[in-house]
């Protein structure tokens, strides 16, 4: 019995260590699914204490709250995993499931007793509940190396809670009573396995938070909350490396640099506010009508990088006529309507051995002649030996 005590003690300990954890991480940071997490690790911390260490009660009805413990342990699980994917939760699939299984639980309590009956109906139970996170995470990409950690748990609590009874019985013969099934070797096999089990789910759980955590930090960085598109770090981070990816493979690519025009005036005419409405609603429209590939970032107050895979320059300039015209239309619903803003752009093409600094270069030297121009029109770079060659200046 001393020795039992800690065999006893494992997966409350794990359940409790594991769910105060989760508690403090999603105080952190409220993700939901870090709620779920510890929500599961306490019921499975409670249904081990209630079976293993408190009291039994007259016709062990202790283990009905037990079980009912097992069951929300597998729905609270599934639930967190499901939700790390914003997936939709099956709830109702769920305690549909859950309340059948005890219905059988009970049958095989009071109406025809049978320990492996009651067995059998809570695991099976079980598997059906993490089934539903194998089938949810089944269709989605798994990107890295922890989404497909997760479905494994995931598919691997199946195989444990179908195949673990099922073995388990056959080789033991089943129970007559519960005497001894304490210190039985299904039970054992059962806290021995659970406690595994539930170790390497924590251990994939908090590596997916912590991974979620660093990806969200990272997105703060990188964005511009405004406009919606990256900020100038953003932009430069990605750009450069995709820019030298287009050179390399000899595919066009196209840089361009928005800047609104009479900026200053509007602001000073209208208000700060209506100002911050034309920066989102610039970002929305070039979110909405980029090609997918476009790297397009905030890089100044109301300035704009655009770098743009694929474009060659009579595509570039469609896309950066696109930008311009589409500009009025994008922020007419959050202005005044006597307020038309309009935008000017410089745009340049890449060519083997530029660079990105010397392509924003190229591209600043375009936008000052849009401006001088007259504004709201696209001006393409043209080298200077160009220009001189034919005769401009
Ligand atoms: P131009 O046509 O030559 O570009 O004239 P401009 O007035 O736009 O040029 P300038 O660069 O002199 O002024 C830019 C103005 O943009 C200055 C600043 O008040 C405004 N601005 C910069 N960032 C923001 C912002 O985040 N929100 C708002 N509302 N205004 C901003
Ligand atoms: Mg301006
Ligand atoms: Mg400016």
């Amino acid at each position: 019995m001393s020795g039992q005590i800690f065999i006893q003690l494992l997966n409350p300990g794990i359940g409790l260590l594991f769910a105060v954890a989760f508690f403090l991480l999603w105080l952190n940071r409220r993700d939901r699914y870090v709620a779920y997490a510890a929500a599961a690790y306490a019921a499975s911390a409670a249904a081990f204490l209630i079976l293993d260490v408190g009291p039994a009660l007259p016709y062990d009805l202790h283990r009905v709250p037990a079980n009912i413990g097992f069951l929300a342990t597998g729905g609270f699980f599934a639930a967190a995993i499901i939700g790390r994917y914003g997936l939709p939760i099956p709830w109702r699939a769920m305690a549909v499931t859950a309340a059948l299984s005890m219905a059988v639980f009970l049958w095989f309590l009071i109406g025809r007793p049978s320990i492996g009956g009651r067995i059998l109906s809570i695991s099976i139970g079980a598997a059906i509940i993490a089934m539903m996170i194998v089938t949810a995470l089944w269709p989605i990409k798994k990107r890295y190396l922890i989404d497909r950690v997760l479905f494994w748990v995931a598919a691997l609590s199946v195989i444990n809670l179908t195949a673990r009874p099922i073995v388990l019985l056959a080789l033991g013969g089943g129970f007559d009573s519960y005497d001894g099934f304490q210190q039985s070797l299904y039970w054992t096999t059962v806290q021995f396995s659970q406690a595994m089990v539930a170790i390497v789910a924590a251990i994939s759980l908090m590596v997916a938070v912590a991974i979620d955590q660093i990806a969200e930090l990272r997105r703060q960085v990188d964005d511009d909350n405004l406009s919606g598109l990256l900020n100038r770090r953003g932009f430069e981070t990605r750009a450069g490396p995709t820019l030298r990816r287009c050179l390399d493979d000899d595919r066009p690519v196209a840089l361009m640099i928005a800047d609104l025009d009479r900026f200053k005036q509007i602001n000073d005419n209208y208000g700060h506010a209506v100002g911050d409405a034309i920066i989102a609603a610039f970002g929305a429209h070039v979110r909405a009508s980029a090609p997918p590939e476009t790297i397009a970032g905030r890089i100044g107050g109301e300035e704009f990088a655009l770098l743009v895979p694929g474009a060659a320059i009579d595509t570039a300039r469609q896309f950066a006529e696109a930008v311009r015209t589409g500009l009025a239309a994008a922020a007419a619903d959050h202005i005044p309507a006597a307020l038309v803003p309009t935008t000017s752009i410089g745009l340049t093409i890449g060519t083997p051995g530029s660079n990105l600094s010397a392509l924003m270069h190229e591209a600043d030297q375009a936008l000052y002649e849009a401006k001088r121009t007259g504004r709201d029109r696209v001006r393409t770079f043209t080298p200077a030996s160009l220009r001189l060659a034919a005769g401009g200046g």
